[in-house]
């Protein structure tokens, strides 16, 4: 058996995901919790599942992000996996899109990300080891009327994991991206009914998704099975987004 085969075993590592109070975060807590890891979650309000250490952490603030992970560091042990999955959207058109629009969006889902992954970075080199799996969605490979903030932060966090993989891919370190589509969480909650089912009609698989389909690929990503694969974009969207 080899270091990363032992190293990469689920049950027992320090797993850390940001927005792990609701939503697809959640989901993915209660999965890598399901397989026996040992989970810390960032959240701003309310808690994560039972189980997972709950970590205040606003990643717009450098020094929220720094003491989060010196909380999980000392708690749980280094972290291990990094699942960034937080993320915002304010949609409106280009037009009427205002500064604030754009750089609340990509400040949250791009440099917030960032960060989180130049602050894990450091402690998966000293191990030697470590994954980091980016949750951006079909929209940064499709565009999205109504969404350039969005998508642009969401298509950077391509570029963003493709760059990790390669510079610390010799250190058995894996970046890559999940990209899903529709899923039923509060994100989608807001569109109109007209707006559901034009969408619906859209995928393939005729249905949004569930969280816990999301957290399925990325507990995958951060498996031994997945060990040889970095740089990757997983989509994970009913087809919707097929041939990007
Ligand atoms: P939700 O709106 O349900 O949850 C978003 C999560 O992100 C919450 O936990 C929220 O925390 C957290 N968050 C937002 N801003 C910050 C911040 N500044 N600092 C820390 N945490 C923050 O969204 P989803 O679960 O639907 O989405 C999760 C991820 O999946 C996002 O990145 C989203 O873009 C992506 N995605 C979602 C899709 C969907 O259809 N739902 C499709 C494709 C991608 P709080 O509770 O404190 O607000």
């Amino acid at each position: 058996m080899t270091d990363s085969q032992q190293t990469d075993a689920p049950g027992g590592r320090t797993v850390l995901v940001t927005g792990g109070n609701r939503g697809i975060g959640r989901a993915i807590a209660e999965a890598f919790l399901a397989q026996g890891d040992r989970v810390a979650v960032t959240t701003r309000n309310g808690g994560g599942p039972e189980g997972a250490l709950d970590v205040r952490c606003d990643v717009t603030d450098p020094e929220q992000v720094e003491a989060a992970f010196a909380t999980v560091e000392s708690e749980l042990g280094p972290v291990e996996v990094l699942v960034a999955n937080a993320g915002i959207t304010k949609d409106t058109l280009l037009l009427r899109m205002s500064e604030d629009d754009w750089s609340a969006v990509v400040e949250t889902n791009l440099t917030g990300t960032y960060r989180l992954v130049k602050r894990a970075a450091k402690g998966m080199l000293r191990q030697r080891r470590g994954r980091i799996v980016l949750i951006s969605s079909v929209v940064g490979l499709l565009g999205s009327a109504g969404q350039v903030n969005y998508a642009a932060s969401k298509s950077g966090l391509v570029g963003l994991a493709r760059s990790v993989a390669r510079e610390l891919g010799s250190r058995s370190i894996t970046a890559n991206v999940v990209a899903p589509g529709f899923v039923e969480t509060d994100m989608t909650e807001v569109l109109t009914d007209a707006q559901r089912e034009t969408i619906r009609t859209q995928v393939p698989l005729g249905r949004y998704a569930r969280p816990e389909e999301v957290a399925g690929a990325v507990t995958w990503l951060a498996s031994e099975q997945a060990a040889y694969v970095t740089g990757a974009v997983i989509p994970v969207d009913g087809g919707l987004g097929m041939g990007h």
